[in-house]
């Protein structure tokens, strides 16, 4: 069995009619049977189901944060497992979506890149994602309307998959999103960022820096040793000239690495002329990590520092840290059940 949510709208089985219909189903309804689409006739309905599958996972499971937050844990059909997670906050509803199992990048902070990489994602088992997020929370997909490629993965190394699962939410047929909804972040890999822009789809890019100079970058990433910092930002500059989207750099403090006042200084230097903004990343701890996290007080300074020096900043206070379901916890560990608070009065 081939799995139909690899085909755009337009190749979907059938007539033109019968096109829409099943682009219908799959995208506005969700539905994730065949056997669900009842305006089609029962035996196209069974010759659908017999050469074509509609989801990418043998099983799904949910695990609620007190903050709102979820984290979904995908078991894939060969075995593999992946997650993502679904943020509903002040009227945006988010899903984080991973491009692998794994991630072959390595990066010293990252619990996804301590667990080595499992392989690629397809554009189904992408897109699977988020509609198994939509079923789950009852809500039709097309009521997703931002996503972040932020979860398991660097997007960058699996660009063919990728962009196909974005042309799809992309497509008006499809789930009709905006590109300015839909964020690619990247460790920051020059080939991938010129494809993107030749692309030229209008999606937000962000870009995962964590320092400002090439030695302190080496220490915590692994690509570091292959792509300088100014090949890097030669090709972010490229994709802002070619595309006009404002790129956001990533920078997630580190105690004692890439937290100190010089750091912010020479950061606000190199971003002189490109108009990017500043997303500091509170660290997010995970079992194990071989780093720390700047405490509260640091992270204000260095965000003050930057502002000081007119670059716009902001701090992405993490949610569903209790369940990892944070920046860089995604590992594939099952969170510890929640402890349910005692009722009104109980124990008096
Ligand atoms: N591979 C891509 C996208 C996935 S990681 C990338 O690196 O950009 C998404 C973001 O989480 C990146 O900015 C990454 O640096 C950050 N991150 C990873 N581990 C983290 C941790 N433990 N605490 C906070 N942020 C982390
Ligand atoms: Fe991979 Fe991104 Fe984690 Fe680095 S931070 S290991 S690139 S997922």
């Amino acid at each position: 069995m081939r799995p139909i949510l690899e085909l755009f709208p337009e190749e979907l089985p059938g007539e033109g009619f019968r096109k829409a219909q099943i682009a219908h189903w799959l995208y506005a309804k969700g539905a994730l049977e065949f056997s669900e689409m009842t305006d089609l006739p029962k035996a196209l309905r069974e010759a659908l189901g017999r050469e074509w599958r509609l989801s990418e996972f043998a099983l799904v499971e949910a695990y609620p944060s007190r903050d709102g937050s979820v984290k979904y844990l995908f078991t894939l059909l060969d075995g593999q497992r992946t997650e993502a997670v679904y943020m509903p906050y002040e009227n945006r509803k988010t899903v984080c979506l991973s491009s692998m199992v794994g991630c072959p990048a390595g990066c010293a902070f990252c619990a996804t890149g301590a667990m080595g990489f499992g392989r690629n994602l397809t554009a189904a088992e992408i897109l699977s994602q988020l509609l198994a997020i939509a079923h789950h929370q009852g809500l039709s997909p097309r009521e997703i309307r931002n996503v972040v490629l932020m979860g398991m993965g660097e997007p960058l190394l699996n660009l063919g998959n990728v962009l196909k699962a974005v042309r799809i939410m992309l497509h008006k047929k499809a789930l009709a999103m905006s590109p300015r909804r839909i964020t690619l972040s990247t460790v920051g890999i020059p080939k991938g960022i010129y494809r993107l822009a030749e692309e030229d789809l209008g999606v937000r890019l962000a870009l995962s820096l964590h320092a400002p100079d090439d030695e302190t970058r080496k220490r915590i990433i692994p690509t570091a040793h292959r792509y300088p910092i100014a090949e890097i930002l030669e090709a972010v500059r490229h994709y802002y000239a070619k595309t006009k989207r404002r790129v956001t750099l990533e920078y997630t403090l580190l105690k004692g690495m890439n937290d100190d006042p010089w750091q912010a200084r020479l950061l606000a230097k190199l971003l002189k002329g490109l108009s990017a903004h500043v997303n500091l990343i509170p660290f997010n701890p995970w079992e194990g990590a071989p780093v720390e996290g700047t405490p509260r007080a640091g992270i204000l300074a260095f965000a003050e520092e930057l502002r000081r020096l007119g670059v716009p900043t902001s701090i992405r206070w993490s949610r569903g840290q209790d369940v990892g379901a944070a920046c860089g916890q995604l590992a594939l560990k099952v969170p510890k059940p929640l402890l349910t608070p005692l009722p009104e009065g109980a124990g008096r």
